[in-house]
């Protein structure tokens, strides 16, 4: 399938919709072999101007879903038009209810202690016949690793989950995605945190308009310094000259 995407102060973001990015996901299931998705947000696109390492792993990624209205901001900048918001959190549960029908199994891996397990309960709950094969907690630490391939390996799941944040997450699938050999890998950040109840997302009125990084700094002030990273974007973007358009194969 070919794919228009835009590229966003260095980083390659699809335009994708949900029904896309899941019907995908289908077709990486019936093709077997490694895929990885990324959830795009200003923070990424900031971090991988200083992580060159991050950067080329995001472009080299099969799938970069905007997550973020930062970018669907930048991309219109730039004379370009992202079609939706694709968010990590709205992809788990999308993908787990497709997953009960079509018989994917899941894998959870990452989030604090007893969250993934918490996370599977819900999801299964509300899907029946969903089948989450394997959760883990663990680390992205090099010295888990080989427990943790070793246990997703065991479990042959068709997608794996990965809530360690970013960009830890990203790198550790795109470091260990050959030996994974899960074909749909995709780092999801807080995702777990939301389905189980650990924290609050934005209500859906306050993401509509385009405020849930507002909701955000305001129910988890500490994170303020990261947010920085939000007015820097936009004054990156702004200084930026138009983005490429391209049709990239995936
Ligand atoms: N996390 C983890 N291990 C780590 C670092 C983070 O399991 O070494 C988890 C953390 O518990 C949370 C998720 O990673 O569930 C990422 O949360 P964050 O709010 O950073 O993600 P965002 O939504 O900003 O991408």
């Amino acid at each position: 399938m070919d794919l228009p995407a835009v590229e966003i102060l260095g980083v390659r973001v699809h335009a994708v919709t949900y029904a896309q990015t899941l019907d995908l996901m289908a077709a990486w299931i019936a093709q077997r072999g490694p895929h990885q998705i990324a959830t795009v947000n200003p923070e990424f696109v900031m971090a991988a101007q200083r992580d060159a390492r991050f950067r080329s792993v995001l472009n080299a990624a099969d799938l970069c879903v905007p997550d973020g209205v930062g970018l669907l901001w930048a991309a219109r900048r730039l004379g370009y038009r992202l079609p939706e918001r694709v968010t990590g959190s709205d992809l788990v549960p999308m993908a787990a209810e497709r997953a009960a029908r079509e018989g994917w199994r899941l894998f959870l891996l990452g989030a604090g202690p007893g969250v993934a397990r918490r996370t599977a309960e819900i999801l299964v709950r509300r899907n029946p016949g969903l089948a989450v094969v394997g959760v883990a907690e663990g680390s992205p630490a090099d010295s888990e690793a080989d427990g943790l391939i070793e246990a997703v390996r065991t479990a042959e799941p068709d997608v794996l989950f990965v809530a360690y944040g970013a960009p830890a997450q990203d790198l550790w699938i795109a470091r260990h995605a050959r030996r994974l050999e899960v074909p749909v890998m995709m780092g999801v950040g807080g995702a777990f945190d939301h389905i189980a109840g650990v924290r609050r997302r934005a209500p859906v009125w306050v993401q509509r308009i385009g405020l849930e990084w507002l909701f955000r700094l305001i129910t988890q002030p500490w994170r303020w310094r990261r947010q920085l990273a939000l007015p820097r974007f936009v004054w990156a973007v702004l200084r930026s000259r138009p983005g490429r358009h391209e049709t990239f194969h995936v």
